[in-house]
């Protein structure tokens, strides 16, 4: 069987969802969407079944394969619905949902529904993607309302540069939330995982952690005590000695200098690897770092086993987890933990704990 797999360690998962919580206080959505960014939404969310306040997906179908999975918490849909169908699936599975944008409220008006919804009116305090201005969000809680279809109105904003420690921008929009919302009634959800780490005064009712809950922390300092959820590795299948001046792997962009032993690893850029990691970057192979070398082809990569003779054909390879991190991938590639959890696939999932 070809050892490439994705470990995911469901126990860092619950750990670091209790740190999000107990650092924010009050309750806390699990951020599942992305099918868990990448770790797999069910399983992570009966992972946390039994302790998680609520879970957070992006739309209907995200929420209705928890469902379908046992999970009977509250699930919040981050973007919503997109027409007014869906509301029938929102209200039969007991869904709660943003409403970001004027048209979202005219196709709540023009549903007959069998039971009213619970709603999270979104305010656009700054980031000026989706939600209301906050001049405008008592108008649309007013019209939300006077639908007559809604039974709670809650109130959600999200943060465009909470991961940046010295952004004035944070408390900004905290300060344009709190001015728009001020005499409304309802529960509060500011913070999403940087928030949780950087910004104390952005905590209310909820929290919303996501990338935190699998262990890559946002913030510039990676210092808060989180367990990476993921470990993607796969062992060395073949070995080759390589003479000074002999290139290796697609464009010969790897010419040896010194005579060089190769190890070849079953994990390509189909797999999730970027291709773009470039040489240098760090592996991990049973327990020892050295760097990637040559291109990585869409099965397979090359690693440098010159100093570590004592590794070979079936030992490990770690491309990020404990050892490596996985922010430190993302940065040597110019993206965010983010994307590169979300694009793993064709491995093998493995769950413990
Ligand atoms: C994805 C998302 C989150 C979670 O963000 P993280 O940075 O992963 O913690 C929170 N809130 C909203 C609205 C989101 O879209």
């Amino acid at each position: 069987m070809r050892p490439a797999r994705a470990l995911i360690d469901l126990e860092a998962l619950r750990h670091n969802y209790r740190l999000a919580r107990a650092r924010h206080g009050g309750r806390a959505f699990a951020v599942v969407k992305a099918n868990a960014y990448g770790h797999g939404a069910v399983e992570c969310a009966q992972a946390l079944a039994a302790e998680a306040d609520g879970f957070a997906v992006a739309f209907v179908d995200e929420a209705l394969q928890l469902r379908a999975a046992g999970i009977t918490q509250p699930i919040l849909l981050l973007e919503g619905v997109f027409d007014a169908d869906e509301l029938d699936e929102v209200v039969r599975h007991e869904l709660w949902m943003v409403v970001h944008h004027e048209l979202q409220i005219e196709m709540i008006k023009g549903r007959q529904l069998a039971a009213p919804l619970h709603v999270w009116l979104k305010v656009n305090s700054g980031m000026n993607r989706a939600g209301f201005l906050p001049d405008m969000v008592r108008t649309a809680w007013q019209r939300l309302h006077d639908t007559g279809k809604v039974s709670d109105i809650s109130l959600i904003t999200h943060f465009a540069r909470a991961d940046e420690p010295d952004a004035t921008t944070t408390a900004e929009q905290i300060a344009a939330f709190d001015a728009g919302t001020r005499d409304l009634p309802g529960l509060r959800s500011l913070a999403n995982s940087s928030a949780i780490l950087g910004w104390p005064a952005a905590y209310r009712d909820w929290g919303r952690p996501g990338i935190l809950l699998y262990g890559a922390d946002p913030m510039p300092e990676d210092n808060h005590g989180l367990r990476p959820v993921m470990t993607l590795e796969s062992q060395i299948i073949a070995v080759r000695e390589i003479p000074a001046g002999a290139p290796l792997g697609y464009g010969g962009r790897f010419v040896a200098k010194a005579p060089t032993r190769v190890g070849l690893v079953a994990m390509g850029y189909a797999d999730g690897y970027p291709r773009s990691a470039p040489e240098g970057t760090p592996v991990a192979v049973d327990g020892s770092l050295t760097r990637l070398i040559g291109r990585v082809s869409m099965d397979m990569l090359t690693v440098d086993l010159t100093g570590l003779p004592g590794c070979g054909i079936g030992s490990r390879v770690e491309l990020w987890g404990r050892q490596v991190s996985v922010n430190r991938i993302a940065t040597g590639v110019g993206t965010i933990s983010y994307e590169l959890l979300c694009n793993v696939k064709r491995v093998r999932f493995e769950y413990l704990g």
